[in-house]
């Protein structure tokens, strides 16, 4: 047998990251000190304890102890608190087309990629269109103020901007409506954090927009003209190199083990959950709106799965539909049997689910653009090898056909070959006749070191890389200096996150 090893599927500069970014920040818990995720709520006797403390306008809100513990927590990690530390932005930006961009906005873009992914390094003549377009200057300045790494609530902020709690409330909720802030419901109270991830942003905004006008997807031409797919905005995400996505096994029946490898699951990953809502695939959305490309007959158009907090905030802001878990998994077999791959956001709890075909997803379309070079930003990772025996292949070609990636040709004997591009999946093991083909577990995945959520892979990977990498420009808002990413060969194989 032939082991192919897992590569580094190559991702690029254009985003397109579609139901993986704000919905994810919404479960995505604190940061304690050793980086492992904790609860960012009060207990019940801690609650009463500072209630009974809390200033005469707190309207029943009690302060969020972790943020009070910032210091001590935050401050722990030398790298997070280099990121606080860091001096931010003063002053308006000139970009290189002669437009002006507030200071308030750089600060903005600034603190996003503090946070995790943002929206790139690089400062490019778009990269701004979308915060003036979807942030008013005071919006932007609520974003500024609040705190990074944690989920605070109206009390919190009230301490901070020395307005009411009842007026932080309201500011604070309103901008969750627009999208504009994660908003988590906990014990009755809402609770905040600023998302990682500005995918996540024009994503809520174009749901809300679609849903809005009667599920038009050409009502969405505005926000999505604004967020550069059709100004090829360069979100810049190939700074990083951490594999933003995990592609899992289509099922049990394609991989060599007789059960699935650990966070592998995604049936699981949706079953475990009772809040499920499910909204249209933004990229399908994306194809229709930008180039009048229509896939509803191949593909089901409402598939993005959002899971737990972050279904019931998509949900509640009018973004996605609330179906039952088993609706869901209906729905992930539909798109198995349509030949998709099942993905999420590189974490032990992810809390969504994507089923993508790189004919549409952007997503899946720049790890195919960018094959074979580096910098990488949105590779795959899979926690499995494809392997290929070529004396068992009787060459019929069901598996070129089948395959999402378009990885497979055949070579001059017609036995086949299989590009960087290949992320895992096994579709191509369903419709072989020959056995030729199976996926078998890694032995060398890191599942234990899989970030806990999309908020810690955020801070972990990107945000801390970032900074490790001397990429201090993104807090200056200069631009970005040339650096050696190295290249990606065919048999690299990452053996750690
Ligand atoms: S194509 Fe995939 S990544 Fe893009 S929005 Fe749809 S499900 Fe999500
Ligand atoms: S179908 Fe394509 S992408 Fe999926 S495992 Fe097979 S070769 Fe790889
Ligand atoms: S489906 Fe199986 S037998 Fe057919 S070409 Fe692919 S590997 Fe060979």
């Amino acid at each position: 047998m032939e082991d192919i090893t897992r590569r580094e599927a190559i991702g690029g500069a254009v985003a397109g990251l579609g139901a993986m970014g704000l919905a994810s920040a919404v479960a995505g818990k604190a940061l304690a000190a050793d980086g492992e995720q904790s609860s960012e709520v009060p207990t019940e006797s801690e609650a009463k304890d500072v209630q009974a403390a809390s200033p005469s306008d707190a309207k029943g809100y009690v302060p969020n102890l972790r943020m009070r513990n910032q210091d001590t927590l935050v401050r722990k990690d030398e790298l997070l608190e280099q990121l606080l530390d860091e001096p931010e932005p003063e002053g308006d930006l000139t970009l290189p087309d002669g437009r002006v961009i507030p200071a308030i906005y750089v600060k903005l873009h600034n603190r996003l990629n503090r946070v995790g992914f943002g929206c790139g390094s690089e400062v490019t003549e778009s990269c701004f269109d979308l915060y003036t377009y979807l942030w008013s200057e005071d919006d932007a300045k609520v974003c500024c103020e609040v705190p990074l790494y944690q989920w605070f609530n109206a009390w919190d902020y009230a301490e901070i901007c020395g307005k009411s709690v009842e007026e932080c409330d309201q500011i604070l909720d309103d901008m969750a409506q627009r999208g504009l802030i994660a908003r988590s419901k906990k014990s009755g109270k809402n609770y905040y954090t600023l998302q990682p991830y500005i995918a996540g942003y024009w994503e809520a905004t174009e749901l809300k927009t679609f849903y809005e006008n009667g599920e038009d997807p050409y009502a969405c031409h505005e926000i999505l003209s604004q967020n550069g797919i059709g100004k090829d905005w360069q979100f810049n995400l190939s700074d990083n190199e951490f594999g933003l996505n995990t592609s899992c096994p289509v099922s049990v029946d394609v991989v060599a083990e007789d059960k699935l490898m650990p966070y592998m699951d995604w049936r699981q990953r949706i079953m475990q959950n009772t809040t499920v809502g499910v909204a249209a695939c933004q990229c399908m959305i994306v194809d229709q709106c930008m180039s009048d490309q229509d896939y509803t007959d191949r593909f089901p158009l409402k598939r993005c799965m959002y899971l737990g907090d972050s279904g019931e905030y998509f949900i509640s802001i009018g973004a996605a539909e609330a179906i039952t878990p088993e609706e869901a998994v209906k729905i992930g077999e539909q798109c198995m049997e349509a030949g998709m791959v099942p993905e999420f956001v590189t974490a032990k709890d992810s809390d969504i689910i994507c089923f993508c075909h790189s004919d549409e997803c952007i997503q899946l379309q720049n790890v195919k653009k960018f094959e074979g070079t580096n910098p990488v930003s949105l590779k795959n990772y899979s926690a499995y090898n494809l392997n290929y025996d070529p004396d068992k292949c009787i060459s019929c070609g069901a598996c070129i056909e089948r395959c999402p990636m378009k990885a497979i040709s055949f070579d001059d004997e017609n036995k086949c070959v299989h590009s960087d591009v290949c992320v895992r999946c096994g579709q191509c093991v369903t419709v072989c006749p020959a056995s030729a083909r199976i996926l078998k577990a890694r032995d060398d995945f890191p599942y234990d070191d899989m970030p806990y959520d999309y908020q810690v892979d955020n801070q972990l990977f990107f945000a801390k890389q970032r900074l490790q990498r001397g990429l201090l420009h993104d807090f200056t808002g200069t631009k970005i200096p040339d650096v050696d990413y190295g290249t990606v060969t065919d048999s690299a194989t990452r053996t750690s996150l």
